[in-house]
């Protein structure tokens, strides 16, 4: 091998763009590499000035950097977006030096330029996934997690608009998770869509399971049903990933749309396939907590809410009714005699009673009313701006009609009485506490009367004795 190569061939081989420019900043010399950005001949080149060349969007900022690099006598390096005629914006590392003739004298400047855009991608992703973690770790709403996951992946790439589609609950349909770059219009139209082969990208991989890549949208069958709509939002790619549970169940799509017809580099498949994976661990997290919050409010027998939540909800309510001035009630519902169902036709049967009941209730909510099981055969409403004697009413409606929801539940062993105690706050000012207090004062008086009655709370209810337990069972 000769020992002496001619520095051209040399520089030539080196992938960098590599550039000698004399003390004007007129180029004197450069790699093939470089030419080949430029999209020029080495000899073309010669000559120019960064303002000839079409790759700098900002040349004058070039010029200046090579003052100041003669000035200085120091390397620069900076980091700035070339643009190439075929592959868009790259991202360069260009390293910058004085440059000396034979002499040892200062006759220009040589310059390295690195592409480092894959480089600075990863870096980019790596961000955008260590935000959606952070952000799922602190319970953040899904909608952020999304906006951000899908903001930083459109960051990744100019030009890219990204969207996550999820798939309904009953697999039915396609509900729109985040695509703040698209047109709402376009957004609109595709949220409800059904999912099938056909149905576009996104609908196609979710229904399929694999990765759909469109490149030109008005050419390709799956898209014939929504040429008006993506011409109307100036879409001309659209390539999709489904997104999938870790249990392997698809859970929507993750899709990056071009204005141009654009096929995907390997980058571009590895960027898709990454951000699906990250959105699909924000879904299930997001449902996981969602689920386990919704357990611990959540009574385990009769399915509705639990002490813990009759709490929290009926604490709040109450509040902002003694903010407006306006009414509540509070029902205290107690089974008569349950204990004699678990002793005369064992657990069970007093489960199936209480399931019943709980459904019963559920029946006869209205939709502001809070629900409860408080505990063993308790159960209680919250009855927002409803005054006592409304209450009342309402906790002798559900007296009488329970003997008719009985009769449609032949399984039931047995058919016990409800005792209700009533208690109210006229202008809503009191504590949750005082309301329940109240209610169980009313209460133990619809006991002591012989139970199967509703009882308002009055200040001094006079007291007698229980009643003896006959007639329970209907
Ligand atoms: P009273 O009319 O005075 O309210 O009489 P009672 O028998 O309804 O009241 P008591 O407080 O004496 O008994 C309530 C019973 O409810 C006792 C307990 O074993 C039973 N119980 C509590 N929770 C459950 C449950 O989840 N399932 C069943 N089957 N029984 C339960
Ligand atoms: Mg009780
Ligand atoms: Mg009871």
């Amino acid at each position: 091998m000769d020992k002496h190569l001619p520095l051209q061939h040399v520089i030539d081989s080196i992938a960098d763009l590599i550039y000698f420019k004399d003390q004007q900043s007129t180029y004197v010399g450069c790699n093939q590499a470089f030419a080949r950005y430029a999209g020029l001949s080495i000899a073309e080149i010669v000559g120019k000035k960064d303002t000839d060349l079409p790759m700098l969007s900002n040349p004058e900022l070039f010029q200046t950097r090579d003052i100041q690099v003669m000035a200085t006598l120091a390397p620069l390096i900076t980091e700035d977006w070339l643009i190439h005629q075929t592959m868009g914006q790259r991202l360069y590392e260009i390293v910058k030096s004085p440059f000396y003739d034979d002499a040892n004298q200062l006759c220009g400047v040589i310059g390295v330029g690195r592409d480092i855009t894959n480089h600075w991608r990863i870096k980019q992703r790596d961000e955008t996934r260590q935000l959606a973690l952070a952000l799922t770790a602190s319970q953040a709403p899904l909608q952020e997690i999304l906006d951000a996951i899908v903001k930083g992946l459109e960051a990744e790439v100019s030009g890219r608009l990204c969207s996550i589609l999820l798939l309904s609950d009953d697999g039915e349909h396609l509900l729109c998770g985040s695509a703040p770059s698209l047109p709402d219009f376009y957004n609109q139209a595709v949220h409800g869509l059904s999912p099938g082969i056909g149905v576009g990208s996104c609908g196609t991989a979710v229904a399929s399971g694999k990765r759909v890549i469109v490149e030109d949208i008005l050419t390709h069958p799956y898209w014939a049903p929504f040429k008006a709509l993506v011409s109307q939002a100036g879409l001309a790619a659209c390539w999709s990933q489904p997104i999938f549970s870790s249990s392997g169940k698809v859970l929507g799509s993750f899709a990056i749309y071009h204005r141009e017809i654009t096929h995907p580099t390997l980058e571009d498949l590895t960027s898709i396939e990454q951000a699906a994976s990250i959105t699909s661990l924000a879904i299930e997290y997001h449902a996981a907590r969602l689920s386990l919050e919704r357990q611990a409010k959540t009574d385990l027998l009769t399915n509705i809410g639990n002490r813990r939540y009759f709490q929290e909800h009926a604490e709040t309510i109450l509040q902002q009714h003694a903010a407006a001035k306006q009414p509540i009630a509070l029902l205290f519902i107690d089974v008569d005699f349950f204990k004699l169902i678990n002793d005369m036709f064992g657990h069970k049967a007093g489960d199936d009673t209480l399931i019943a009941l709980g459904k019963y209730f559920t029946e006869c909510q209205r939709e502001q009313d809070v629900l409860a099981r408080m505990g063993g055969e308790e159960f209680a409403y919250l009855l927002p701006e409803t005054d006592g004697e409304t209450a009342l009413a309402f906790a002798q409606q559900l007296q009488a009609g329970l003997t008719r929801f009985y009769d449609q539940q032949p399984h039931l062993q047995a058919k016990p009485t409800l005792s209700i105690g009533v208690a109210a706050f006229s202008t809503g000012c009191g504590t949750l506490d005082q309301l329940l207090s109240r209610a169980d004062t009313a209460l133990y008086e619809a006991k002591n009367q012989g139970r199967n009655c509703s009882k308002l709370y009055l200040p001094s209810p006079p007291l007698t004795q229980p009643a003896s337990p006959t007639n329970f069972l209907q």
